[in-house]
């Protein structure tokens, strides 16, 4: 892995799980880094912390506006922040749909929009988007999220194309299931939260959850110079779970 010296990153959603692990996965490898989350509280130091929500335009526009000004510039965006969703279609009503897509989709827009102008400033700009396996697995009882994440998939790749350019690389990671907060929040919702875990390891190809900090190193990798012949395409970090085509047994 490079060095991280003189780069400066931000990462939305990075209070907690993957963006988490990798806003400090980027700051020990010697980036500077700026977190933008709705409660950046457990954020410390050397790490930068900014309160925006993603849906908020404005909010959106004042953090980035106030990291890059402490940052002295950017040169890497990690577009993290999301937000879930169960069921089929006929589980989500109108509402659910526009919430989470305006999270997943319209936030990473939003994001991406307000830091474009200072990426092009930059000698190795670089955007890393979290998607998901999710975007292109047929997973049950996942239709909104998985849409959401087709969505960040198909805008990448639009991303790319439109900037590639102007020397700014977009690509992004899909994750399998990862051992973060969020996971943990559906795992203890379970009657019998750690039969359910115990369960869900068994499905994995590993036989284990995926390590947020293991995200954070293919966004880092996707982040840095060494990945620099690289636009417009999508790491998975999933474990085996697509590339290995098994099913649960
Ligand atoms: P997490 O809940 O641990 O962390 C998400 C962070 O995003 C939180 O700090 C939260 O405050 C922040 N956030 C949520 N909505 C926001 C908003 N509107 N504005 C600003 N910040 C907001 O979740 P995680 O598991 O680390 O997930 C991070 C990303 O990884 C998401 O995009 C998720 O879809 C994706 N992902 C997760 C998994 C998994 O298994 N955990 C798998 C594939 C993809």
């Amino acid at each position: 892995m490079s060095d991280f010296e003189g780069i400066r990153a931000l990462v939305t959603g990075g209070a907690s799980g993957i963006g988490r692990a990798t806003a400090e996965l980027l700051a020990e490898r010697g980036a500077q880094v700026a977190v933008l989350d709705l409660d950046p509280s457990p954020v410390d130091k050397p790490l930068l912390a900014y309160r925006a929500d993603v849906t908020d335009d404005a909010s959106v526009r004042e953090a980035v506006a106030a990291a890059v000004a402490d940052l002295g510039g950017l040169d890497v965006l990690v577009n993290n922040a999301g937000t879930g969703a169960q069921g089929t279609v006929e589980d989500n009503s109108d509402d659910d749909w526009h919430r989470v897509y305006d999270v997943n989709v319209v936030g990473m827009v939003r994001t991406t929009r307000a830091c474009l102008p200072h990426l092009r400033a930059s000698a190795h700009a670089s955007i890393v988007n979290t998607c998901s396996i999710a975007a292109t697995a047929g997973l049950p009882q996942r239709a909104l999220y998985s849409a959401t994440k087709g969505a960040v998939y198909a805008l990448t790749l639009a991303m790319a194309a439109d900037h590639v350019r102007e020397g700014i690389r977009v690509n992004c990671v899909n994750p399998g299931t990862v051992d973060t907060p969020w996971v943990g929040r559906l795992l203890d919702a379970a009657p019998d939260p750690a039969a359910e875990r115990a369960a869900l390891q068994a499905r994995q190809p590993t036989g284990r959850l995926v390590g947020a900090d293991e995200v954070a190193g293919a966004i880092a990798y996707l982040a840095s110079p060494l990945s620099g012949a690289t636009t417009g395409t999508s790491l998975a970090v999933d474990g085996g779970m697509q590339g290995l085509r098994l099913r649960p047994v």
